[in-house]
């Protein structure tokens, strides 16, 4: 009896001991994530614009650090200073760790979070800090068109596009003035971007893009004047067929003078980006 009573006191103690350490995993893991009971591969259906084309993987899970601490916050610190420049709230941000977290996602209505990936973020810092600062100013764009209803301008990769233009701005706002830091950060983000012809774009439309939104980046520009002169010069004259800009061409109203004919002295550039005659190498070495 006294036997029994000895090993039912340990039955209730071991209930007890293991009731507790699944109550505080459940509550950590709550706090780290966006939404209880969902891990970072549960999120598949939602509205959401990603890095890569891959889903989290099944047995990525919640973490508060991504590498480490102090790369953690420097990626913390470009979400805020990105989602700052762009008027938005700091952009809530997860981290999923473990396998298959090589993503970085930006969810739309009603999640407007983004999740990073712990395989991105080392992957990323393979190439430098630019390429996460890029990265981050990326998703924050998403979050800026999801939330503001850009882009303005509908078409094949436009979303994407716009996304890269931001960060540009972004990068030459508040990260860098030195471009070579930002042509570092596009040779990670081109290897990401899925094959050509995806959502992301070529890897030239890419840089192009990048570098409209660099050049933009010289000038104080509200999200929907940013997202206008955008799609004019993009679409106006650097995509393909367009031909070289007419000397004194007219501005739009919209458009200052100013920006327009800095722009204009640099659209034979972006068109030379955009068809590939400016090759990634020569790409890099640009002012
Ligand atoms: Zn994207």
């Amino acid at each position: 009896m006294r036997h029994f009573i000895k090993l039912a006191g340990l039955a209730v103690l071991l209930m007890a001991q293991s009731c507790d350490s699944n109550e505080t995993e459940a509550v950590g893991k709550d706090l780290l994530s966006p939404k209880a009971g969902l891990t970072p591969s549960d999120f598949k259906g939602d509205n959401h614009d990603c890095a890569t084309v891959s889903q989290f993987g099944p047995n990525s899970y919640w973490t508060e650090t991504l590498v480490n601490t102090a790369e953690t916050n420097f990626l913390i610190q470009q979400n805020n200073s990105a989602s700052n420049l762009f008027g938005l709230a700091n952009v809530p941000l997860y981290f999923a760790g473990g396998p298959g977290t090589f993503n970085a996602l930006s969810y739309g209505p009603p999640n407007n979070f983004i999740i990073w990936g712990e395989d991105m973020m080392r992957k990323g810092l393979e190439y430098g800090r630019p390429a996460v600062a890029y990265i981050a100013a990326h998703e924050v764009a998403h979050q800026v068109q999801f939330r503001q209803g850009y882009p303005s301008v509908r078409g094949n990769s436009n979303t994407e596009l716009e996304a890269d233009g931001f960060a540009g701005y972004y990068l030459r706002k508040r990260y860098t003035s030195t471009w070579s830091n930002v042509s570092a950060a596009y040779n990670f983000s081109q290897t990401i971007g899925g094959a050509n012809g995806s959502s992301h774009g070529t890897p030239a439309q890419r840089r192009s893009a990048l570098r409209l939104g660099w050049l933009l980046g010289q000038y104080d520009l509200t999200n929907q004047r940013l997202d206008y002169n955008f799609f004019y010069y993009y679409n106006s004259y650097v995509l393909p067929g367009k031909g070289k800009a007419p000397s004194g061409a007219e501005k739009p109203a919209g458009i200052s003078k100013e920006i327009h004919e800095y722009i204009m002295t640099k659209i034979t550039e972006l068109q030379e980006i955009n068809n590939g005659e400016i090759s990634e190498e020569e790409f890099t070495k640009l002012n």
